[in-house]
């Protein structure tokens, strides 16, 4: 058992993104529902929630459902469909920009409820997947055919380049500046920021990301920073954007969201490096705090965990006027080990015996090398006469126990073990002394028994 002085923090904001990346899928399919509902049933307000105001076409809201979709499923049988959704979504969002690019009307053969969006253009409405909502959503789906073929690290980088758009397109909302957001309505915004932010979550616990969101103070800077770096620019450029002509403006915001992005990016590769650095320092301390409490020999804790363990234990008996037991093992005629067969022989037969006492109990206790050829064990919770019944166990087993090239030539090894209770006012230091002379009269009684004071 080793105590918690080293180990490593829980990572919960990277389970915090992990997590939200399924409710943020089945948003994403319960709006493109509601949206294709809408066209279904010819009920406008569905797909157009202002009259007049921006529809989310029929094509984006199948890439929405799609890639929801892909985000919401499970691991073990997702990879052919999340492979197929996210395909699906490239060759329509493909399709889309070389619609717009070469304006050949490709679009019309595969966009389902087209009558809808002709007679809606028609009479002047808007209703038409933009060239920025295109590439927005080819992104996405490009990063989860990364994820989905594990290129975590590209994924990533896509991901996070299909978050940029959508916020490009909420800063030409914050601005004021149509050509930022173009025919990108705010709920074809939200839908996509929402599923850009879900598929840049999915590689949270890699990379740039993981660094961010580090539970040590790389990541706690490295947040703040993203934050200060995202809001400071976006809030100044807001100020001075507003005293600007139409024309200047839209130039300014573009340099305001790249400086926003260009902040960002420096800040996750700082944390990626200052996280690769601390976790070295980490391991270290780990390596410390695990020679410091362990005894390198037979691996089992030390005096000194023994000592911080007990006065634990202590204390939580003392608070619920509950009894433990400490017993003091110590090998009978050991030198005898040493001088006839070598030191070595002693060091494995140490080794065996530790080894052993280890298996002998419960999860919930604890084992120690006190030194030499003393062991201590530490039983939580037991009655006197199950205590007894567990060093007599201890004892037996260590009769039995084979150590080649000694309990074979020269016979069992045997040991003697002094037992002692807590008591409302003794230390652990008191208990220590008592079982130690249990034990001494063990010895005196002959060896080879349990005596418990
Ligand atoms: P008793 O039955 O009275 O306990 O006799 P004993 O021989 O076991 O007791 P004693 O205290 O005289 O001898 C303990 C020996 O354990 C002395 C020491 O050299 C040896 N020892 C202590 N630590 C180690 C170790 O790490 N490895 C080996 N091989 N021997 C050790
Ligand atoms: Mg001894
Ligand atoms: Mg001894």
């Amino acid at each position: 058992m080793l105590t918690n002085t080293a180990a490593e923090k829980p990572w919960v904001l990277i389970k915090v993104a992990r997590s939200i990346v399924p409710p943020l899928g089945i948003a994403g399919i319960l709006f493109s529902l509601v949206a294709l509902f809408g066209y279904l049933t010819s009920y406008e307000v569905l797909y157009r929630p202002f009259t007049n105001g921006p529809a989310t076409n029929p094509l984006t809201a199948i890439c929405i459902l799609l890639l929801g979709m892909s985000l919401c499923l499970k691991k073990r049988y997702a990879k052919p469909l999340q492979l197929s959704f996210a395909g699906l979504v490239i060759l329509i969002t493909l399709l889309r920009i070389a619609d717009i690019v070469t304006h050949s009307g490709l679009t019309a053969y595969i966009s389902p409820f087209y009558d809808r969006v002709l007679m809606d253009i028609e009479q002047g409405q808007s209703n038409s997947m933009g060239l920025n909502t295109a590439v927005m959503f080819f992104f996405i789906a490009l990063s989860q055919l990364l994820f989905s073929t594990r290129q975590l690290a590209l994924s990533q980088f896509v991901a996070s380049i299909s978050v940029v758009i959508p916020t490009i397109s909420l800063t030409g909302y914050a601005y004021n500046l149509t050509g930022f957001y173009g025919q990108m309505s705010m709920l074809t915004t939200v839908a996509g920021g929402a599923l850009a932010l879900a598929m840049l979550c999915l590689t949270a616990h890699y990379g740039g990301l993981r660094a961010i969101l580090s539970p040590y103070l790389g990541g706690k800077i490295a947040r703040k920073q993203t934050i200060a770096g995202y809001l400071v620019p976006t809030v100044l450029g807001f100020m001075v954007a507003q005293s600007l002509s139409a024309n200047e403006a839209d130039e300014f915001g573009i340099f305001v969201v790249v400086m926003c992005w260009f902040i960002i990016i420096m800040v996750s590769v700082s944390a990626i490096y200052q996280e690769r650095i601390d976790s070295k320092r980490r391991a270290g301390e780990r390596l410390l705090a695990q020679a410091a409490l362990n005894d390198p020999l037979t691996n089992l804790p030390n005096r000194r965990m023994f000592n911080d363990f007990a006065q634990a234990e202590l204390a939580r008996a003392k608070g619920r006027a509950g009894t433990f037991w400490l017993l003091i093992l110590d090998i009978d005629h050991f030198k005898n080990i040493n001088d006839t067969a070598g030191h070595d022989m002693g060091d494995e037969v140490l080794i065996a015996l530790g080894q052993r006492l280890k298996e002998s109990v419960r999860d919930l206790d604890l084992v120690c090398r006190m030194g030499g050829e003393e062991f201590s064990i530490i039983l939580s919770g037991n009655s006197r006469q199950e205590a007894q019944q567990v060093a007599e166990r201890i004892r037996h087993s260590i009769e039995q126990l084979e150590v080649k090239g000694w309990t074979d030539l020269h016979g069992p090894i045997t040991t003697s073990i002094g037992g002692a209770t807590n008591t409302p006012q003794n230390t652990i230091e008191d208990m220590v002394k008592v079982a130690d002379s249990a034990l001494y009269q063990a010895k005196q009684q002959g060896r080879n028994r349990v005596i418990f004071a």
